[in-house]
């Protein structure tokens, strides 16, 4: 069923384990999404992208989702959430669309104007009844800055800083915020560590859920631990695509002469449900529904 995500975090902030915030860019990752939530009896949030709204629609990739959640999910609740919204229109065209919460990406931007794109979007968000992420710090990877810039830059100069974050969310009253914390956008094997000393001191000065990016290359361990600390949203992207890609290729070679779309992408669908089922267990929400 589609909820509030309000109805989702309010729990989950309650309890000791965190809510999957998976994107979707089409029906066939969206079905193995919500197929894994319901088999694992598990909240979720699915989140879609600025990308995603460009290659398949506001109004199309939003149906998909919220008929799919109404559908196929009768019993498993699902929020509909914006990932990295870029500026104050993709905030708007997405409260519109019926999302129940937001993410206004301004961590690239000089400080004050981070805050003051942010607080115009959670000022908007709040009269409509929706939520809003914000994020302060860079958060490396794909998105953000470049891999091997990771040795270069010192931890300070791009993490997220206690005292500021603390400062972020009290001038533009967000409902959860972002951190970095060496999470990086996209897998990077043996290097990404989290900086747990840092994500205690964030908690201590900001009590809201906190949401961990790119967390599809972080150890298990480490996110048990993170969770422990008030993350209470985490966020897989990169997984899904390598699980759905990977089986689609694994399957194309397997079956060249096979002509039938249903048939290659069905088993794409069942990777992308493995892997969700595989994160909900670690996240602690698998049985929560
Ligand atoms: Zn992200």
């Amino acid at each position: 069923m589609l909820v509030h995500i309000e109805d989702i975090i309010s729990k989950a902030q309650a309890g000791d384990y965190a809510i999957g915030a998976f994107n979707t860019q089409n029906l066939e990752i969206t079905l193995g999404i919500i197929r894994g939530a319901v088999a694992q009896h598990s909240p979720i949030i699915i989140q879609i992208s600025e990308t995603t709204i460009k290659y398949a629609s506001l109004k199309a990739i939003t149906h998909v989702v919220t008929t799919l959640a109404k559908n196929e999910s009768t019993n498993v609740p699902i929020a509909l959430h914006l990932d990295h919204g870029s500026n104050f229109l993709s905030v708007t065209e997405c409260i519109s669309a019926g999302f129940s919460s937001i993410h206004i990406d301004g961590s690239k931007l000089p400080f004050d104007e981070n805050v003051n794109l942010t607080k115009q979007s959670v000022e908007y968000a709040h009269d409509r009844n929706t939520w809003a992420q914000g994020e302060v710090g860079t958060i490396l990877g794909k998105e953000g800055l470049v891999k091997k810039e990771k040795n270069l830059i010192k931890p300070d100069e791009y993490m997220t800083d206690p005292e500021q974050a603390a400062d972020f969310v009290q001038r533009t009253n967000v409902d959860t915020l972002a951190v970095s914390i060496g999470n990086m956008h996209g897998i990077f094997a043996g290097q990404e560590h989290l900086d747990l000393k840092r994500l205690k001191a964030i908690r201590e000065k900001v009590k809201l859920p906190l949401v961990l990016h790119g967390a599809s290359g972080v150890d298990a361990k480490e996110v048990a631990e993170a969770i422990k600390l008030g993350v209470k949203i985490i966020n897989i992207d990169t997984d899904l695509r390598w699980a759905f890609t990977n089986s689609l290729r694994q399957t194309l070679q397997a079956n060249p002469t096979e002509t039938d779309p249903r048939q290659i992408l069905s088993p794409s669908i069942d990777a992308i449900q493995e892997l969700v089922e595989k994160h909900v267990k670690i996240f602690g929400s698998a049985g929560k529904s």
